[in-house]
């Protein structure tokens, strides 16, 4: 089979009782696409994508694999590798056995099986240690293996859960590029769902974020770093605090928003395109960490608007960063993501936390209360 499939979601949903593992998704996978569902745990990324291989059917709605619809085709029959974080390999073959075991399985004639291993035990970098077996192998090494076997059984869709879960963090960003690189070369279609954010930001084309069992948004990892369109989006990727205000003023460049400490904060009103802002109106505000700059109290440096006093809680070193958390006057904390060459602070500190123009966002108050929208369980 040469073509590619494009999957389509109707209105699908999948529920087990009283519990909706997942509700009403709709959405389109392009074919050659890398896409990664991304949701804290239970929000069914696992579901979507077994749904999505024909081991579970839709209790409602439709899925359609290159204009088809096909929630009636046995698993077997469609050609989706699914590869888990506990690798799906068996100790007693070797990975040259583990490898050929699919394609003989679907007997396919010996030489092309010899073909085909050999293809894809050079394609993860195993060729030297063809005869090895899994218990002599790292963990990394047994993903390869994992990986080689379902490509060897011809299939054009890869589903991907938690692939790299059993990693070491230091493998991990190195088994991204490989991973890519082989879903890329070889054209394939891949779905790969994880609750790791930098992961999934990453390498794919595209994330669809997912909470209690919805599609949240699905969109290119730029689009939802620098647009996102709900508040969870915005929580969820990246790290951003949200406060709770009320819209007090609104002029053709900006949107002047209060928040329960009395601190003004202005929006560009081209950011505030994600609603249609009413004077009084209840919203919440999405400021991400990096955006918050930090300086020692100084009465003169304090500003009308986008401006908060507090004191210093935390300052933690990361290498790479240095997070401050800092408790404001009026009782909430937020916390700072700035460079490591940045002053440090001390517990008790006195400081002046100004966010920076044009970085905030603007988004509607969720139906339930801020606290519902952004828990996970
Ligand atoms: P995790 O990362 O923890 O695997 P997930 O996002 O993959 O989470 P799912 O495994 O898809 O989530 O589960 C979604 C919801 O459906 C959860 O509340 C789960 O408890 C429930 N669920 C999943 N499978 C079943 C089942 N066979 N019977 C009953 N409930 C189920």
């Amino acid at each position: 089979r040469n073509n590619m499939p494009e999957i389509q979601f109707f209105g699908v949903s999948k529920f087990y009782g009283n519990v909706k593992a997942v509700e009403d998704l709709n959405f389109t996978i392009q074919e050659g696409e890398y896409l990664s569902l991304l949701g804290p745990s239970g929000c069914g990324k696992t579901t979507t994508l077994r749904m999505i291989s024909g081991l579970i059917l839709p209790t409602e709605g439709k899925i359609v694999w290159d204009g088809k619809q096909v929630q009636d085709v046995q698993a077997a029959d469609r050609d989706v590798g699914y590869v888990f974080q506990q690798f799906a390999i068996f100790p007693h073959l070797t990975i040259w056995e583990n490898i050929a075991f699919g394609p003989k399985a679907k007997g396919f004639p010996k030489k092309e099986i010899e073909q085909s291993v050999e293809e894809y035990i050079k394609l993860v970098g195993l060729s030297d240690i063809a005869d090895a077996y899994p218990s002599s192998l790292s963990a990394a090494n047994k993903q390869r293996t994992g990986i080689a076997r379902v490509l060897a059984t011809g299939a054009k869709t890869l589903l991907l859960d938690e692939p790299m879960g059993a990693l070491d963090s230091k493998i991990r960003e190195h088994f991204q590029d490989e991973l890519l690189n082989i879903v890329k070369s070889l054209g394939l279609t891949a779905i790969h769902v994880t609750h790791d954010q930098s992961e999934a930001l990453a390498i794919s084309d595209r994330v669809g974020v997912m909470k209690k069992g919805k599609l949240v948004q699905i969109a290119s990892p730029d689009e939802l770093l620098f647009n996102p369109n709900e508040v969870f989006a915005s929580y969820f990727i990246g790290e951003t605090d949200v406060f709770e205000g009320i819209i007090r003023k609104i002029n053709t460049e900006s949107v002047m928003v209060e928040l329960l400490g009395d601190e003004v904060i202005t929006i560009d009103s081209k950011r505030a395109n994600r609603i249609t802002p009413t004077v009084g109106q209840k919203v919440i505000i999405g400021i991400r960490r990096e955006f918050f700059s930090l300086l020692p109290y100084d009465e003169s440096q304090i500003s009308d608007t986008d401006c908060f006093q507090g004191t210093v809680v935390a300052d933690r070193f990361q290498g790479e960063k240095i997070r401050t958390k800092v408790k404001l006057d009026y009782g909430r904390e937020l916390e700072v993501k700035r460079s490591n060459s940045g002053k440090r602070y001390k517990f008790g500190d006195k400081v002046l936390v100004k966010i920076e123009k044009n970085t905030a966002f603007l988004f509607m108050y969720p139906s339930l209360g801020l606290e519902q929208e952004i828990s996970v369980t």
